[in-house]
């Protein structure tokens, strides 16, 4: 069957970076239905808009099109559903995702346009409606809910995708892995546990390391983030991750998200060996009677911990908290700034409580008649928040505003980096490199160098060491020096786009222009979509 699997943002949100990538599992279900022998499209129309859409779905004539429905995409997604309706009447419009998943019955009661809603992972279900030629049933049977997939690694990576994409730039979309489905917490805010239960599933530790080994071949992709809602759940497949990134040396650089009572220094050590720049933490709250209404199920002794050896392992750390529980007063704020003061994350991200569909704070609040399904075809807000005070709003301000205030004690300077080397060990690249990009930010050419320098003379199969080294000698103006380093990393990654970007830089810095061409035409042809590849192309024409 031919058929489309789309995602749009909220047009207001068409700019931000996260909202507008694709959804890692709608990619997945593109690649799994095209392994079924279907043709699939993969489009994503963030930066296109409804009318947009349409007009393309409208020449592509799908039999089927699948939607990624989110809360803060609901809108333009059912904008585009009734768009495509009105294009094309034998359609046939299947809605997946969480905010899909959990009003199903709702959403196809008021959106005429959506046939079925596919509940929980759409891999198998979506595969199953279309095989059995679906045609629009009676309202009971339009809610088809996805059997548990236990075995991930029997899914097809979402990077090996081989059919038409639209609007996806697979160098940003690809490195964002999600290697586990399910968690066996509860926290009242979030709906996680409730959409994949609470089992988890894990792709094993060989299926990850394949995955990014040919992602780096294919597509020169050398920074990973991991999206997992809590990649360090199980340790053993942690350390077998890190083991085989080592063995198989695949100098990536990643990040990943965790629970801070699911890490420990050993485990730490061994992901910053093997290539772990900066971790986030879902912290919440500094205050224990906020994490107990949470339903955390950690204390602020775990957070404290955690903090200490991420910090001890000299890897940047960032904490997700929030804001605006019910019952939360401005002592617990202070409390959680009293936290960010111990604990010196250099980064963090502070949002308001929100009531998600799925989630236990949404079902109470529903119970309570403060809040209804309704809602979601009422407001066109993404999101609606569980305390509307202006003094939730003050809370979230003198949070963000306390961790700008800490940024700068939080930085690793110096002597921190000799006490992470005593931790890591000295053959880790990564200390180099952090410690060489801390130079770097102050200028200091010579040291920053030097530390670049230890990193490839160690691994020269890496590189990070040589794209950063092309940096230091590009902001002193060594042009010649620079464009040699950023030609080791196009050796190193022939499909890394930015290296070739970097070199078609140092070569026109030179006056060569016409190597310059040649080198931005090979950037442009690995991204079409970096700006500043078109930009030097535009000069170089
Ligand atoms: S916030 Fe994290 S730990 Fe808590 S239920 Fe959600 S995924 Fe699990």
């Amino acid at each position: 069957m031919k058929a489309l699997i789309a995602y749009l943002s909220d047009y207001r949100d068409r700019n931000d970076y996260f909202l507008s990538l694709m959804p890692v599992g709608a990619l997945s279900i593109a690649a799994s239905l095209e392994a079924r022998g279907h043709e699939i499209v993969l489009a994503n129309y963030s930066k296109e808009g409804v009318r947009s859409a349409a007009a393309h779905i409208q020449s592509l004539k799908p039999e089927a099109v699948g939607l990624s429905v989110y809360t803060h995409n609901r809108t333009d997604s059912f904008r585009l559903a009734a768009e495509i309706r009105k294009r094309l009447p034998k359609t046939l419009i299947v809605a997946g995702g969480p905010h899909a998943a959990f009003l199903g019955e709702e959403i196809l009661r008021r959106v005429k346009a959506i046939d079925y809603v596919v509940r929980g992972e759409g891999e198998l279900a979506l595969a199953d409606l279309l095989e059995r030629g679906a045609k629009r049933a009676p309202a009971a049977d339009r809610i088809i809910t996805g059997g548990r997939i236990n075995k991930l690694d029997a899914l097809p990576a979402p990077s090996r995708f081989g059919g038409v994409m639209r609007g996806i730039d697979p160098n940003e979309q690809f490195k964002y892995l999600i290697t586990s489905r399910g968690c066996p917490h509860r926290c009242v805010f979030c709906c996680s546990p409730k959409l994949w239960g609470r089992e988890t599933a894990f792709h094993s530790a060989g299926h990850i390391a394949d995955e990014i080994e040919y992602c780096v071949k294919t597509y020169g992709i050398i920074y990973f983030s991991i999206r997992d809602d809590n990649f360090t759940l199980r340790r053993k497949r942690v350390l077998e991750f890190c083991r085989l990134l080592r063995e198989r040396k695949l100098y990536i650089m990643w990040n990943c998200q965790s629970r801070v009572d699911t890490l420990d220094e050993e485990m730490l050590v061994e992901m910053k060996r093997a290539g772990l720049e900066h971790i986030q933490l879902g912290v919440e709250s500094g205050s224990k009677r906020v994490l107990s209404m949470y339903d955390k199920r950690t204390t602020v002794a775990d957070i404290e911990r955690a903090s200490a050896a991420v910090r001890r392992a000299g890897v940047y750390l960032a904490f997700y908290l929030m804001a605006g529980m019910r019952g939360e007063r401005a002592s617990d704020i202070g409390k959680t700034v009293e936290l960010i003061r111990r604990t010196l994350p250099g980064d963090g991200m502070v949002s308001p409580v929100a009531l998600y569909p799925g989630t236990a704070l949404y079902d109470e609040a529903r119970e309570r008649g403060d809040i209804d399904d309704d809602i979601w075809f009422r407001s066109k807000e993404n999101g609606i928040y569980l305390r509307g005070e202006a003094e939730v709003g003050r809370w979230i301000q003198r949070l963000a505003n306390e961790l700008g205030a800490i940024r700068e004690r939080s930085w690793y300077r110096e002597r921190d980096f000799r006490a992470h080397r005593r931790v890591v060990g000295d053959g880790c690249w990564v200390t180099d490199i952090l410690e060489g990009d801390y130079y770097l930010d102050g200028e200091l050419y010579d040291r920053a160098l030097e530390r670049y320098r230890a990193a490839a003379d160690r691994h020269p199969g890496n590189p990070w060491p040589f794209l950063r080294m092309g940096k230091a000698r590009f902001m002193s103006e060594s042009y010649a020096e620079a464009e040699r380093d950023f030609a080791s990393v196009t050796n190193i990654v022939p499909p890394y786009y930015g290296g070739w970007l970097k070199r078609a830089e140092s070569l026109l810095a030179l006056g060569r222009r016409e190597e310059a061409r040649e080198c931005a035409e090979r950037a442009g042809r690995l991204n079409p979509y970096d700006f500043r590849i078109r930009n030097i192309r535009k000069i170089l024409r």
